[in-house]
């Protein structure tokens, strides 16, 4: 056993598995996940133990070995049981032998060896195994030749991939998954089948869909996991808006530009910068809506007006079928979609503080990730361009700090509530009352009226009369 196996099996937990196992006689095995992440040194939470026999009782026994208080969760339906430990989420599962049908993903489960639980794992790099039982602790079993497939750095199923496929359609988002986050190939035989395969994603519940989604979201280059998607024909199935966004159409001799491929060097972009899913979200989201705004006409070439606008409509849509939450997570991405073109105008010349006004106050405090975002969107191949267009942002920078510094909007409330507008003229809540705060708002963003309580109130009590409303001010 290498050192680096000795080291990584060298925690309490597996000692006492080993224990467990040797006092009831069981074959005990650490498998998948945990055994791969030893290879590639890649640190592990969760460890699955199989062991061919009950996966509850060994749970239990191995609990009571580590601590006579520890909580062991388990199902007995599905015969798996599991606990934390110090951080790590141990389960146990006795060996299983799978069989599928054809409708669903959920297969008839019947006791197996340790080698028909290998067969039922997605790929060779998952089906690894060490023993833990001490007569030959820590040693491989690697029928499949995972370890070869590591040190080839590819994604292989350990049978016929068409079936490993069909049986679990998942599993082709999880091998591009891996594909993503481990820098890996997946093998031809492989990537085929997936396209043959693709259209069994749909038996998938868009829960599972949007978690592998997110994870290739959070890869270092989540563009190669998108480009497989596309290339396999599973984006179209499970996020038709994106996949509607490549191509280039050519009129009159005018072309624009691949929105698909633009998106993915923005996100790409984005990633160097930020860990935040929902920015990198707002980065993908960013043009969704430049397919259904397109139009030409022979004067300005194509053009995608509106297109952030159309996009904040479009976000909600996209986070209920993707099963995103609905919450500030999608408002903060549907305000980015938003505002995403408002910092190019800015870099101009002349530009009023009422427009950097109402940036800061629409923005508020995500306006360092709407920068972020301005940023990222800059794909030009010329580096001449691309430095250029970063030294206006910079300037645009310069400016929100300065107008920030002296009228303190990026948290602002205007200085009369719609409270007191009701109360002055008597009214229950209704549109004026909201025409009214919006009126004092604007008057203070463009400058009209200084940010002060008396000033907006005077311009309450006259824009109220100027609407025919009666005030009760004396
Ligand atoms: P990660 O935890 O980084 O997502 P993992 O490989 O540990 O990666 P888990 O979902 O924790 O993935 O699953 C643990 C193991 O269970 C896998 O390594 C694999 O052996 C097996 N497995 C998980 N999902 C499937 C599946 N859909 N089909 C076949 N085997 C699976
Ligand atoms: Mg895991």
């Amino acid at each position: 056993m290498s050192e680096l196996v000795l080291n990584k099996l060298n925690h309490i937990v597996f000692k006492k598995v080993a224990d467990a196992c040797s006092e009831q006689g069981l074959e005990t095995f650490v498998i998948g996940g945990f055994v791969r992440d030893v290879f590639l040194d890649r640190p592990s939470h969760d460890i699955d133990i199989v062991t061919v026999g009950s996966g509850i009782d060994l749970a239990k026994n191995t609990a009571k070995r580590l601590n006579k208080n520890l909580k062991v969760s388990y199902f007995k339906n599905f015969g798996t049981a599991m606990f934390q430990y110090k951080g790590l989420e141990v389960e146990f599962v006795g060996a299983r032998k799978e069989s599928y049908q054809r409708n669903s993903r959920k297969p008839i489960v019947e006791d197996g060896t340790l080698e028909d639980d290998q067969k039922r794992r997605d790929f060779t790099i998952n089906a690894m195994a060490f023993s833990l039982h001490p007569d030959n602790f820590g040693e491989l079993i690697d029928p499949f030749n995972g370890m070869q497939d590591i040190k080839d750095e590819i994604i292989r199923t350990p049978l016929d991939p068409d079936i490993t496929y069909s049986d679990d359609p998942l599993r082709m988002l999880r091998a591009i998954r891996f594909a993503n986050q481990l820098g890996f190939t997946i093998e031809e035989e492989s990537l085929n089948a997936i396209e043959r395969n693709a259209e069994r994603i749909q038996i998938i519940s868009l829960e599972r869909v949007a978690d592998e989604l997110n994870k290739i979201m959070l890869c270092k280059k989540p563009s190669l996991g998108f480009k497989l998607l596309q290339k396999t024909g599973l984006l179209k199935l499970i996020f038709a808006e994106f996949e509607a966004m490549k191509g280039i159409e050519v009129k009159n001799g005018v072309k624009h530009k691949d929105n698909f491929y633009h998106t993915l060097q923005v996100l790409d972009n984005i990633c160097k910068h930020t860990d935040n899913l929902w920015l990198r979200w707002a980065a993908l989201l960013h043009d969704i809506a430049k397919p259904v705004t397109k139009r030409f006409d022979k004067s300005h070439g194509w053009t995608f007006h509106g297109h952030e606008f159309r996009g904040t409509k479009m976000v909600p849509i996209i986070f209920r079928k993707l099963k995103l939450p609905l919450n500030e997570k999608m408002k903060y991405v549907q305000k980015m979609v938003g505002l995403h073109m408002r910092p190019i105008v800015l870099a101009q010349e002349e530009v009023t503080d009422s427009a950097i006004r109402r940036l800061l106050f629409e923005a508020g405090n995500d306006i360092e990730d709407l920068m972020t975002l301005c940023d990222a969107d800059i794909t030009s191949k010329n580096p001449e361009k691309v430095s250029k267009y970063l030294d206006n942002y910079q300037l645009v920078r310069r400016k929100l700090k300065e107008v920030e510094e002296k009228d303190k909007v990026r948290n602002w409330q205007p200085p009369v509530s719609g409270e007191e507008i009701m109360e002055v003229f008597n009214l229950k809540p209704c549109k004026e009352v909201g025409d009214l705060k919006a009126a004092i708002k604007d008057a203070i963003l463009d400058g009209v009226i200084p940010n002060e309580y008396d000033a907006a109130y005077s311009f309450m009590l006259e824009q109220g009369l100027k609407m025919g409303l009666e005030s009760n001010h004396k």
